[in-house]
C-alpha cells in the first residue's frame, strides 16, 4: 500500500496491507497512521523526521535513489519538489518486467530522466489540469505540476501512458465528458495515452 491518508484512519486495516510505503508526511498521505499500523511502514528519512504524530513501531528507512525490495517489489525513491515542511518523493516501482512511476504530489522531479526511464505507466498528480499551482516559500517553490506539464514530461522521457490520480477540485467537481475531452486533447498533442483514475481501478501491466 502506498500512502495512508487521514480518510483511511481506522479503515485501512481492513485491506490487510503487507507493508505501507510513504511518499511524504502530509495529512492526506500519512495521517491514517496516527494510531499506528499492523504492518511494517517504509519511508525516507525526511518523511520520518516530519511525521511526528504517528505512533508507528515497525519503521523502515528507504534511502533515496537506492532500489529497495519490499514484499518482492522494488521501490526506488526519487526526490520531488512539492513542500518545504513535508519533503516528498515519487517512486519508481518495478516487479518482473512491469515498471511504473508513482508521484501523487509533485511540482517537479529532480532527476526526471532517471525516474521515468523505461517506465510503462506514469501515475501522476491530478491537482490541476492546466491552472498553475505554484507558490514561493523563501527560495523554494512548492505546489503541484499541472497535468499538462506532467504529460510533457512523459512525452520527453518516452513514457507511453499516464494515469492521473489524487485529483483536485478541478477534476473532482468538473464535468466528466468535458474533462475527458480536455485531457484527451492535451494527451494527443503530446502523443501520450492518458486517463483519470477512479476508486477501485485495477491495472494489469505486461
Ligand atoms: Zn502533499
Ligand atoms: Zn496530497
Amino acid at each position: 500500500m502506498i500512502d495512508c491518508g487521514l480518510d483511511w484512519l481506522g479503515k485501512f486495516e481492513q485491506l490487510h496491507p503487507n507493508a505501507i510505503v510513504l511518499t511524504h508526511a502530509h495529512p492526506d498521505h500519512a495521517w491514517g497512521l496516527q494510531n499506528g499500523a499492523p504492518c511494517p511502514v517504509h519511508a525516507p528519512e525526511k518523511t520520518w523526521q516530519t511525521l511526528k504524530q504517528c505512533q508507528i513501531d515497525d519503521r523502515h528507512l528507504i534511502n533515496e535513489r537506492t532500489p529497495t525490495v519490499i514484499c518482492g517489489i522494488t521501490f526506488e525513491a526519487l526526490p520531488v519538489e512539492h513542500s518545504v515542511r513535508a519533503p516528498a518523493v515519487g517512486y519508481r516501482i518495478s516487479a518482473g518486467r512491469a515498471r511504473f512511476f508513482y508521484g501523487p504530489d509533485l511540482l517537479y522531479i529532480h532527476d526526471r530522466a532517471a525516474a521515468l526511464k523505461g517506465v510503462q505507466v506514469y501515475i501522476g498528480d491530478g491537482a490541476t489540469l492546466t491552472r498553475s499551482f505554484v507558490r514561493k516559500r523563501g527560495d523554494a517553490l512548492i505546489g503541484h505540476a499541472t497535468v499538462r506539464t506532467q504529460l510533457g514530461w512523459c512525452a520527453k522521457e518516452g513514457v507511453p501512458r499516464a494515469i492521473i490520480t489524487h485529483c483536485g477540485s478541478e477534476i473532482v467537481n468538473g464535468d466528466e465528458r468535458l474533462l475527458r475531452a480536455q485531457l484527451g486533447a492535451i494527451a494527443d498533442e503530446r502523443g501520450v495515452e492518458a486517463q483519470i483514475a477512479y476508486d477501485g481501478m485495477k491495472l494489469t501491466l505486461p
